[in-house]
C-alpha cells in the first residue's frame, strides 16, 4: 500500500438529486480508502436545494464554490418545459466554466465497440443551449410560436477551442475533429468553424491534424467507426448530444465522467442525470462519478491517486466481475463501492 502525506484541499460536495446521494456515497467511500486530500464542504442544490433552502442554487452552495473553486457534484434535476432554469447551466455561467471535457474509454470489453478511446470537448456557455427562449401568443393559443436565440462569440468559441487544442497537445492526441453545422447555421456555427480553422493555422499547425465534420455526418461516423476519432470539439448543444452518443459506445451513461473547466473554478460530475427511474433502489452505477473524481484528482495534481482509483475500478469490473445491472451484473451500488474499496486497500 502506498502512503502519501498531503495538505488538505478544500472542495465543495453537492450530492444532488435522484441517484446523486447514492453514487456520491459510493465515490466518497473510494476517495476515503485512497486517503484523498479533499476537505469537503457539503452543500445542497437542484431539487434538494429547493426543498432545503427554497432555491435550486442556494447562495450557500455558490459561496462555497467561490471559496473552494473546486467541486464534485451529483446530478441536479431540472423540470422539463416549465419550472426553474437549470442549476447546471447557471453554475457554468456563474463560474465561467467554458469547457466541458468528456472522455470516453472502453473499460469493460465485450460490448458492441472494443477499445474506444476518444474525448469530447464541448463549448459550455454559448450557442442554442443558453435557453434564451420565448413563446408568441396568436389568438387564444399562448404557445402558438416558440422562439430561441443562439449566441456564439469569437472569444467564447476561441477559449473552448484553445482548451481542446491544448488538451490534444498535452495528451499526445493525433487528431482533433471540429464538429459544426455551418452549411445550414452559417453564422451561429460558422463562427466556431472559422475561429477553429484560424486558431489552428496560427498556433497549432503541425502539432496535430485538424479535420472538420458536419454534426449529422459525425453522428453516423461515430456509430460506424468510432476509432477514426481522437478529440472532438464542438458547440454546446451538439456536444450535449454527441457526448451521450459517445457514452453509449463505451457501455452507457453509467461509465461516462465529465469535467466543467473554467477561469474561476472546476466542477466534476457524471455525464448522466438524476435517473429518477432507478433512484433510491441501490441500482445506480457509480463508475461515472468515480471516474469524475479521478479527473478531479488529476486536476489537483494527484495523478498517483487518480491512477490507483482507475485501476481499482478496472479490476473490480474485469477481474472481480463485480458489476451493476446496467452492465449486466447483479451488484448493488454499495456492493460495487465496497468491491472498489477492497481493491484500493490492496493497491
Ligand atoms: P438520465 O441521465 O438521468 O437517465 C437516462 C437513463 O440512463 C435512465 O434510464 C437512467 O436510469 C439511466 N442511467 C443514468 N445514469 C445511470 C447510472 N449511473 N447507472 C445506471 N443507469 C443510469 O437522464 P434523464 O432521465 O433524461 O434526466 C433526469 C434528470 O436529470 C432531468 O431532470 C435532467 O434535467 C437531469 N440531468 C442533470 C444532469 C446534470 O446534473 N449534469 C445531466 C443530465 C440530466
Amino acid at each position: 500500500m502506498s502512503t502519501t502525506t498531503s495538505t488538505p484541499i478544500p472542495a465543495t460536495l453537492i450530492p444532488g438529486d435522484g441517484i446523486g446521494p447514492e453514487i456520491v456515497d459510493a465515490t466518497l467511500a473510494a476517495l476515503d480508502a485512497l486517503g484523498a486530500p479533499f476537505e469537503w464542504d457539503r452543500q445542497e442544490a437542484g431539487l434538494a436545494g429547493v426543498k432545503s433552502a427554497g432555491d435550486p442554487l442556494p447562495k450557500a452552495a455558490l459561496d462555497s464554490i467561490r471559496r473552494t473553486r473546486l467541486a464534485l457534484k451529483g446530478p441536479l434535476e431540472t423540470p422539463s418545459g416549465g419550472g426553474y432554469r437549470s442549476s447546471n447551466v447557471r453554475l457554468r455561467e456563474e463560474f465561467q466554466l467554458y469547457a466541458n471535457l468528456r472522455p470516453a474509454l472502453t473499460i469493460v470489453p465485450g460490448g458492441r465497440y472494443e477499445k474506444v478511446n476518444l474525448v469530447v470537448v464541448r463549448e459550455n456557455l454559448e450557442g442554442l443551449y443558453i435557453g434564451h427562449e420565448h413563446y408568441v401568443q396568436i389568438d387564444n393559443d399562448p404557445h402558438a410560436v416558440a422562439m430561441a436565440t443562439g449566441i456564439n462569440t469569437r472569444q467564447g468559441s476561441r477559449r473552448a477551442l484553445e482548451f481542446a487544442f491544448e488538451y490534444a497537445v498535452a495528451n499526445g492526441r493525433k487528431k482533433v475533429t471540429l464538429v459544426h453545422k455551418a452549411n445550414i447555421m452559417k453564422a451561429l456555427t460558422g463562427i466556431f468553424l472559422e475561429t477553429g480553422q484560424q486558431l489552428y493555422e496560427s498556433k497549432y499547425k503541425g502539432k496535430f491534424e485538424l479535420e472538420t465534420v458536419i454534426v449529422d455526418a459525425c453522428a453516423m461516423k461515430l456509430v460506424l467507426n468510432p476509432w477514426q476519432f481522437d478529440v472532438i470539439v464542438t458547440t454546446n448543444l451538439f456536444g450535449d448530444i454527441i457526448s451521450d452518443l459517445v457514452a453509449g459506445l463505451v457501455g452507457g451513461l453509467g461509465m461516462a465522467p465529465g469535467a466543467n473547466i473554467g477561469a474561476n473554478a472546476a466542477i466534476f460530475e457524471a455525464v448522466h442525470g438524476s435517473a429518477p427511474d432507478i433512484a433510491g433502489q441501490g441500482k445506480a452505477n457509480p463508475v461515472a462519478l468515480m471516474l469524475a473524481a479521478a479527473m478531479m484528482l488529476d486536476h489537483v495534481n494527484r495523478q498517483d491517486l487518480a491512477t490507483r482509483l482507475r485501476t481499482a475500478i478496472d479490476q473490480t469490473l474485469n477481474v472481480d466481475q463485480v458489476r451493476t445491472g446496467d452492465l449486466g451484473g447483479k451488484a448493488s451500488t454499495p456492493e460495487f463501492a465496497q468491491a472498489v474499496v477492497a481493491r484500493i486497500k490492496n493497491s
